[in-house]
């Protein structure tokens, strides 16, 4: 796939914890692609809005941040950094407290548009698996291949809750459960941008599959994309 003239788009979205992030990045590294982990960038501005002792529902806080930040992708060896400022955040944006944050903050427009050009830009000249909730829908709804990646809300919570656990935070299942529900709930009903499938998507449903299988699944799709026009 790596010798095609034009680079090619993958659009993964869903839910939380139906494994994108590691499915799209698993992926990318035997396709040859740049893996783009949109939900970073959103954390990162939860973040930011937490460190400064802000209220990530407080809309018109929110949106008066929005200029002072300075918010880059950096792919490095080990994957994709977001850098706020000059700090390297990609450590700091995993916790819960900064989940439910990004959740928050995602529902403002001010804040997805600010994301929208970061996002398009990485998609221009190189071939990409992007994950999140609107990459077909919203920032690249003209993607080669557009996966609505899902599984149960149990099996979500589950996988979550593993991840958490083996970094050594202090959560219970049931918080996990209770978090991965509202979040669903804000992430699908909010105004603008809300989680839904894209038209033309291809729907996977992981909750009977190892993270393996599902990302067999979807490079088997990639694989039978038909070879793009040359544009040379
Ligand atoms: O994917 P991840 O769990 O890291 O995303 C964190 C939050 O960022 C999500 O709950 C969602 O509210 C928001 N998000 C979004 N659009 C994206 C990616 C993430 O609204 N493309």
């Amino acid at each position: 796939m790596k010798d095609k003239k034009r680079p090619l788009s993958v659009a993964i979205d869903g839910p939380s914890g139906a494994g994108k992030s590691t499915i799209a990045r698993m992926l990318a590294r035997e396709l040859g692609f740049l893996y783009v982990d949109t939900g970073a960038l959103y954390r990162t501005i939860g973040y930011a809005v937490l460190q400064g002792g802000g209220d990530p529902a407080d809309q018109a806080a929110v949106e008066a941040l929005l200029p002072t930040l300075s918010i880059r992708l950096a792919q490095q060896e080990d994957g994709q950094h977001v850098f706020l400022g000059g700090e390297d955040v990609n450590g700091k944006i995993r916790t819960p407290e900064v989940s439910m944050a990004a959740s928050r903050v995602s529902a403002f427009p001010a804040v997805r548009a600010f994301l929208l050009d970061i996002q398009r830009d990485t998609a221009k000249s190189i071939s990409i698996i992007m994950d999140g909730r609107d990459i077909g829908t919203v920032v690249l709804p003209d993607a080669d291949l557009k996966v609505f990646l899902t599984a149960s809300a149990e099996v979500r919570a589950r996988r979550r809750f593993d991840e958490l656990a083996e970094k050594g935070t202090a959560v219970t299942y049931d918080e996990v459960l209770k978090d991965m529900t509202q979040r669903d709930y804000d992430d699908s009903h909010r105004d603008i941008a809300p989680l839904r499938e894209a038209e033309g998507a291809v729907r996977v449903d992981s909750s009977d599959l190892t993270l393996e299988q599902s990302a067999a699944v979807i490079r088997r799709l990639v694989e039978s994309l038909q070879p793009p026009a040359d544009q040379t």
